[in-house]
C-alpha cells in the first residue's frame, strides 16, 4: 500500500502557463528538498504544580505521536503553538505545505450558532480562535488538511458543518461508548469504511479497528465533505473531501497516530497527507 500511495506522487506539476514542470526543476526554483513541511497544531497545557511558578501555568504541548507520525511519512513536522498572535500565526502559514489538526477539546459551539448546553467539556479560546483563522487561511490556499478527532470536527465546522456538543446525551443511550479508558494502541471499536471512498483506498480495507476518545461528533455535516466511515451506532468516524481536484481534506474520529502498529492503514493515512503536501508545494513551486 505504501508504495501505491507514494506512486500517486507525479513527478511532475503543471506549469502556470506552458507544459510540465520537472519535479528537480520546482523544487530548485523553491529552493529546498522535497520534504514537506507539516504544521502540527498543538495545546495549551495546564500544570498548576509547575515549579517554576510560572503566573499563567500554561504551558504549549502536543502528543509526540502527530510529530513521530508525520516524520515517519516523510513530512518536516513544524509544531504551531496555539496561542500566538494572527500576523504571527499567518507568517507561520506562508512556510507550510500541509496542516496536521490534532486532538484537544471541545470546540466553542458558538462557531456552529449555538450556546453550549452544561454537558459540553472544557474549551480554550485561544486555541479555538487561532485554529479557525488558520483553517480558513489554509482552506482557501487549498492546503492538504488532516483533521484529527478534535481536529475532524472543527474542519467540518470551519467548512460549515455542526456538532453533537455530547454524544451521549444527545444521542441516547444506542450510542457506543466513544470514550475509552484504555491506552491509544488498544482498538475498542471497528468502524466500515465506506467502498469508492478516498479512505477506501488509503487504508485498503473496508473494516478497521480503532481506538475512541471523544463525546463530541459530527451533526450536520459540511456540504464540501462526504462520509467516508461510521461506526455500528451511525455515529461519523472519517470524513474527506467531495472534490480532491480542489483541495485534499481529509479527518478522521480516531487516533491514528497512536495505532502505527495496530495496521498500516493508519500509517498510510500520514503518508497520503504527507504526498498531499508534497503534490502542493510542487504547485506552489510552479505557480
Ligand atoms: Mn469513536
Amino acid at each position: 500500500m505504501k508504495s501505491k500511495v507514494r506512486f500517486n506522487l507525479q513527478g511532475t506539476a503543471r506549469g502556470k502557463g506552458d507544459g510540465t514542470v520537472s519535479l528537480s526543476e520546482a523544487l530548485s526554483r523553491r529552493g529546498l528538498g522535497s520534504t514537506p513541511v507539516i504544521g502540527v497544531m498543538a495545546s495549551l497545557k495546564e500544570e498548576p504544580e509547575s515549579p517554576t511558578q510560572n503566573p499563567l501555568d500554561r504551558f504549549v504541548r502536543t502528543d509526540l505521536d502527530y510529530v513521530e507520525s508525520v516524520a515517519e511519512a516523510g513530512g518536516e513536522p513544524v509544531v504551531i503553538p496555539p496561542s500566538v498572535d494572527l500576523r504571527i500565526a499567518k507568517a507561520l502559514l506562508e512556510g507550510l505545505d500541509g496542516l496536521l489538526l490534532s486532538g484537544g477539546p471541545d470546540l466553542d459551539p458558538g462557531y456552529y450558532g449555538e450556546a453550549p448546553i452544561v454537558e459540553l467539556g472544557m474549551t480554550i479560546p485561544e486555541w479555538d480562535a487561532l485554529e479557525m483563522a488558520l483553517l480558513r487561511l489554509a482552506l482557501q490556499r487549498g492546503m492538504p488538511i488532516f483533521g484529527i478527532c478534535r481536529g475532524m470536527q472543527v474542519l467540518n465546522v470551519a467548512l460549515g458543518g455542526t456538532l453533537y456538543q455530547d454524544m451521549p446525551s444527545q444521542l441516547g443511550v444506542d450510542v457506543l461508548d466513544h470514550r475509552q479508558a484504555s491506552p491509544k494502541y488498544e482498538p475498542t471499536h471497528e468502524v466500515e469504511v465506506l467502498d469508492d471512498s478516498y479512505m477506501a483506498e488509503i487504508m485498503d480495507r473496508q473494516s478497521v479497528e480503532v481506538n475512541s476518545y471523544h463525546h463530541q461528533g459530527i451533526k450536520v455535516l459540511a456540504n464540501a465533505l462526504t462520509v467516508t466511515a461510521r461506526s455500528s451506532d451511525g455515529v461519523i468516524e472519517a470524513v474527506e473531501s467531495c472534490d480532491f481536484s480542489n483541495s485534499w481534506l481529509m479527518g478522521v474520529q480516531w487516533h491514528p497516530e497512536g495505532m502505527g502498529h495496530t495496521g498500516p492503514g493508519h500509517r498510510n493515512l500520514f503518508e497520503a497527507h504527507v504526498c498531499a503536501a508534497e503534490r502542493h508545494s510542487l504547485r506552489r513551486a510552479a505557480a
